[in-house]
């Protein structure tokens, strides 16, 4: 796929983390999610926080914010660096 502009930009970069931490902290509140989880455990949640996320945000999602959610989906995996 093309792009005019493949830079990430903060704004949206941003807006990505916190709502998938916020989704962290829902998951928590409700007990979906375990502090306490294996390593295999903690990646399968991880998973699931990035497509939470990217369901939540991809209605909002302009070029800008589609960059970040294709960084972060499972074609590249960058997200498994901020785990
Ligand atoms: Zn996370």
């Amino acid at each position: 796929m093309e792009r005019a502009n493949s830079f990430i930009r903060l704004a949206p970069l941003l807006l990505y983390i916190a709502t998938h931490e916020l989704v962290h902290v829902v998951r928590f509140e409700r007990g979906e999610g375990n502090f306490d989880a294996s390593a295999e455990e903690r990646q399968d949640e991880e998973g699931k926080v990035h497509r939470i996320t990217h369901h939540l945000l991809k209605p909002v999602t302009d070029s800008d914010l589609n960059l970040v959610l294709d960084c972060f989906s499972d074609r590249y995996r960058i997200g498994d660096l901020m785990q």
